[in-house]
C-alpha cells in the first residue's frame, strides 16, 4: 500500500496543481501525452548500491543531499525491484522490460559477461532505447554497459545514438599481480584493472583512468542534455561505481564520514546534483523524468569496500531482499508529488511506464514482463505490481505476492557462507511484518504458499528457451 491514497480534490491541493491541469492528467490514465511534450527521461544506474546506503533510506554518516533532496520532494519508493542480483541480468531485465531469462542474459554458471564471453544482448530483443528512438528521442548510454562488449551488442547497436562508458565491469581484466581479491577491497590503483573505455565503437581509453570517470561521465551527461535540449531525450546512465574497487576523483577525498565508500557515493551524488543543475539552467526540469536506482544489492564480500543493504537480509548475488531490493527515486519537479510508495515497483516496469509517458510502443510480439506505474506516479494510486519472481541464474528460488514471499531455494551472498539449499516446504515470510525475513510462518499459512506455487507456475508456462548468452565464450588457445 502507498503511504497515503489521495482524493482528486486532496492530490490538487498537494501537488498545486489546478484542476484544469489536472483533468488534462486524467484522474486514472494520468495521460501526461496529453498535456506535456514529450518528457525527457533519464534513468541514474548505481552499481552495487544497496539498500541502506541513502541518507533518504537510513544511512546515518553517507553524505548524499541531492538524492535525499529528490527524495524528499519527489517519490521515494520503499519496494522496488530489479530482475536479478548481479550485473548483467539486471541490465538485460532493465532495457528490455523482460525477465532475463527470455533474453539468454542469465545463467547457471558464469552469472554475468565477462571480458572473454563472446555473446552479448540478442538482436531480436528490443530495448528501451530503440523504443524510444522510434517515438522521435535521442538515446544516449553513459556509463558501465554490460550487456555484450564486441561490435553487435554495445549500445549503438541496440538504440542508442551516442555511448561513452566502460562495456563491462570495472574490476575486469586485472593486471594488478597478487591479491586481486585483496586489491579490490583496499585503496587499489587504477592501473590494476585494464579496463577499456569507449565513445562509441572506439576504445579511447586504456587502462580506463577510474579515478575520474565519474566526473568524465557527468560531464558527458551535462553535455548531451545541452545538445539536445530542442528534442526529447533518454539518458541511460549507469555508473560504473560503487563497484569495487572504488575511486573518487582527489576533490571528493575524505569528505565522507563513511570512509572511502562514502567519498566515492558522495562524488556519485555530486554527480546527480550536476544533472539537476544543467535540466534547471537549460529550463527542462519541469519536463523531465529521473529514475534513480542500482543494479544489485551490496557485494558484502568487500566488507567496508561494499554497501550496506541496511535492514534487508545479505546483498549481491542473493535471492534475500538485499540483493534484490534498492533504494529508489523517481523524481520530476512539479509533476511527481512528494511521496513514500510501499508498493511494489520493478525495473522491469520501467519500459512500459517509458513508453506510456513519451508515447513509444511497447512490443506486442513478446512477453513482457512490465507494468505502466504512470497512475502510481502521478496519482498516488495502487501499484499495477502485485507479484514478483526471484531468479538467481536461471532459476527460480523465490517469488513474492502481495506481502508474502516463499523461497524455494536460499543461497548466501558470494564469499559469506550460505550453502544452496532447496526447501521441500517453501520458506513463508511477510514482508510488511518483517522486511529482514527472520521469522517463517510457512506452516502457519500453507493456502499463500499454494497461491504463490501458482504464481511461478503461470509465470513459468510463458517461458521458452532462449540461447544462453552468458556461456559462449572465446576458445582457449
Ligand atoms: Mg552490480
Amino acid at each position: 500500500m502507498s503511504d497515503k491514497k489521495y482524493t482528486r480534490r486532496e492530490f490538487i491541493k498537494v501537488s498545486g496543481m489546478g484542476a484544469a491541469s489536472l483533468s488534462l492528467l486524467g484522474v486514472l490514465g494520468c495521460d501526461t501525452r496529453k498535456s506535456q511534450a514529450k518528457p525527457n527521461i533519464i534513468v541514474i544506474f548505481c552499481d552495487d548500491l544497496g539498500y541502506g546506503d541513502l541518507g533518504a533510506f537510513g544511512h546515518p554518516t553517507m553524505s548524499t543531499p541531492n538524492l535525499d533532496r529528490m527524495a524528499a520532494q519527489g517519490q521515494k519508493w520503499n519496494s522496488f525491484y530489479v530482475a536479478a542480483s548481479v550485473c548483467t541480468p539486471s541490465r538485460a531485465a532493465l532495457i528490455t522490460g523482460r525477465y532475463p531469462i527470455r533474453s539468454g542474459l542469465c545463467s547457471d554458471e558464469r552469472r554475468v559477461l565477462f571480458p572473454d564471453s563472446t555473446g552479448g544482448i540478442p538482436e531480436t530483443e528490443i530495448t528501451l532505447a530503440e523504443a524510444l528512438k522510434k517515438g522521435g528521442y535521442a538515446t544516449a548510454c553513459i556509463g558501465k554497459w554490460h550487456l555484450g562488449h564486441l561490435p553487435p551488442y554495445l549500445p549503438t547497436e541496440h538504440g542508442f545514438d551516442y555511448y561513452f562508458g566502460i562495456p563491462y565491469s570495472n574490476d575486469m581484466d586485472y593486471v594488478g599481480g597478487e591479491n586481486a581479491f585483496e586489491k579490490l577491497r583496499y585503496r587499489p590503483k587504477s592501473h590494476y584493472w585494464n579496463v577499456p573505455l569507449m565513445r562509441n565503437e572506439e576504445v579511447i581509453e586504456r587502462p580506463a583512468d577510474q579515478n575520474t570517470i565519474t566526473q568524465r561521465y557527468t560531464q558527458e551527461a551535462v553535455q548531451f542534455i545541452k545538445q539536445n535540449k530542442n528534442q526529447p531525450f533518454f539518458i541511460y546512465f549507469p555508473h560504473s561505481m560503487v563497484h569495487t574497487p572504488l575511486f573518487a576523483s582527489s576533490e571528493f577525498d575524505g569528505v565522507s564520514r563513511r570512509g572511502l565508500f562514502g567519498d566515492v557515493m558522495a562524488e556519485v551524488d555530486w554527480s546527480v546534483g550536476t544533472i539537476l543543475q544543467t535540466l534547471e539552467q537549460e529550463n527542462l526540469a519541469q519536463n523531465t523524468l529521473i529514475v534513480f536506482s542500482s543494479d544489485n544489492g551490496p557485494w558484502l564480500s568487500m566488507l567496508q569496500a561494499g554497501g550496506s543493504a541496511g535492514l534487508l537480509r545479505m546483498g549481491k548475488g542473493t535471492t534475500w531482499e538485499g540483493g534484490m531490493r534498492e533504494p529508489t527515486i523517481f523524481y520530476w519537479p512539479g509533476r511527481i508529488k512528494p511521496s513514500t510508495i510501499m508498493d511494489m515497483g520493478s525495473t522491469l516496469d520501467l519500459f512500459p511506464t517509458v513508453c506510456a509517458l513519451s508515447g513509444a510502443e511497447v512490443p506486442k510480439d513478446r512477453e513482457m514482463d512490465g507494468y505502466d506505474l504512470s497512475a502510481v506516479i502521478f496519482n498516488g494510486l495502487a501499484s499495477p505490481r502485485e507479484t514478483m519472481i526471484y531468479y538467481r541464474g536461471e532459476q527460480v528460488y523465490a517469488a513474492r505476492k502481495g506481502p508474502f514471499k516463499a523461497h524455494y531455494i536460499t543461497q548466501g551472498s558470494y564469499g559469506m557462507g550460505g550453502e544452496r539449499t532447496e526447501h521441500k516446504i517453501p520458506l513463508l515470510f511477510h514482508l510488511g511484518h518483517d522486511p529482514s525475513e527472520k521469522y517463517n510462518i510457512a506452516d502457519q499459512h500453507p493456502e499463500v504458499i499454494q497461491e504463490i506455487n501458482q504464481v511461478v507456475e503461470e509465470h513459468r508456462k510463458t517461458v521458452r528457451p532462449a540461447e544462453d548468452q552468458l556461456e559462449k565464450r572465446k576458445k582457449k588457445a
